[in-house]
């Protein structure tokens, strides 16, 4: 396996050179558009990796799944979705997605920004910063890593040029779907989006979702498969935002990308894999690493289709 993800990283590292890494969030300007890695965990318990898999980034959206787990385990599946739908939007990240009617859930998707700043709400905690914690507790349970920290220079970042994302909740506010203080809740957003991950940690979380629930040593179960169930399918329909047409006929796996440049696929039942490679295309996701994805499933069969 190691020998594959040498060889399928050797290939695609001409990608790397099509693609610009955000600048949107002037932090993420730092990042090295040629890094590429690679970390894979697979149903026989073994991490395999490549490349920059050591390297850190931040998780970016690749955390709005963490965030739907939390609210799922926090008030059940029929609560979520009757104020975050799941139809998928067909459109970029950062999307206004209200036309002339007004915002209803069914209009929203935990996996683009609007529907995740309103998931943040549904998380339990008596203050934001706890709800916050939470998360960063799920995560390092999930990619069982204990010392998963948040990356404070990336927060600030986002913290000060955020305009579009307040933006976003706002209009949240003015239809009713927030009623605690804006700020506060994109505090949380802001925060949780800067967790600081590697490949091998998305690899990881990647695999509880394919095992549908239970962590890959103790087979320790975190939530119930229902829920694997619920977050598999949206990640399907929208975790690459407007590129998860594509992504589902050219790897056909549940995956979530982030501006980052991260990428975390889960091969249901069979392995969890985690991707940085910090240029983008034009979609927002990292182009090199679905190169490398597509390549991954072709030789392995992994489509699900
Ligand atoms: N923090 C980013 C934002 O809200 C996450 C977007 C992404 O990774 N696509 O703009």
């Amino acid at each position: 396996m190691e020998e594959l993800l040498d060889k399928l990283l050797e290939e695609c590292r001409g990608y790397t050179g099509q693609g610009r890494v955000a600048t949107y969030i002037p932090e993420l300007a730092k990042a090295n558009p040629r890094d590429l890695g690679i970390s894979v965990l697979n149903s026989d318990g073994r991490h395999y990796q490549s490349g920059d898999w050591h390297k850190r980034f931040t998780i970016q959206s690749v955390v709005k799944p963490i965030l739907l787990l939390q609210a799922l385990m926090d008030n059940g599946e029929e609560y979520v979705h009757a104020r975050v739908g799941v139809e998928a939007t067909g459109k970029p990240f950062d999307a206004i997605n209200v036309t002339d009617q007004m915002l209803r859930s069914d209009h929203l998707n935990p996996m683009v920004n609007m529907g995740a700043i309103a998931m943040c709400t549904l998380i339990r905690g008596s203050s934001y910063e706890e709800r916050f914690q939470r998360v960063l507790e799920l995560t390092r349970r999930l990619a069982g890593d204990p010392d998963i920290y948040v990356d404070e220079a990336v927060y600030c970042s986002e913290k000060r040029t955020g305009s579009k994302n307040r933006a976003l909740a706002y209009l949240l506010q003015s239809c009713g779907m927030i009623t605690d203080d804006v700020e506060e809740v994109l505090d949380c957003y802001f925060k949780a989006c800067s967790i600081s991950v590697n490949c091998r940690d998305l690899a990881s979380i990647a695999f509880v979702l394919a095992s549908r629930g239970r962590l890959p040593q103790t087979e320790e179960r975190v939530f119930p498969s229902q829920y694997a169930r619920y977050v598999n399918a949206v990640l399907m329909t929208c975790g690459m935002y407007d590129g998860s047409g594509d992504f589902a006929v050219n790897v056909g796996v549940p995956a979530k990308s982030g501006v980052g440049g991260g990428i975390m696929a889960v091969v249901p039942t069979r392995m969890g894999i985690g991707i940085y490679a910090p240029a983008l295309d034009a979609k927002g996701n990292s182009l090199a690493g679905i190169q490398v994805l597509k390549g991954l499933s072709e030789k392995l069969y992994l489509s699900i289709f």
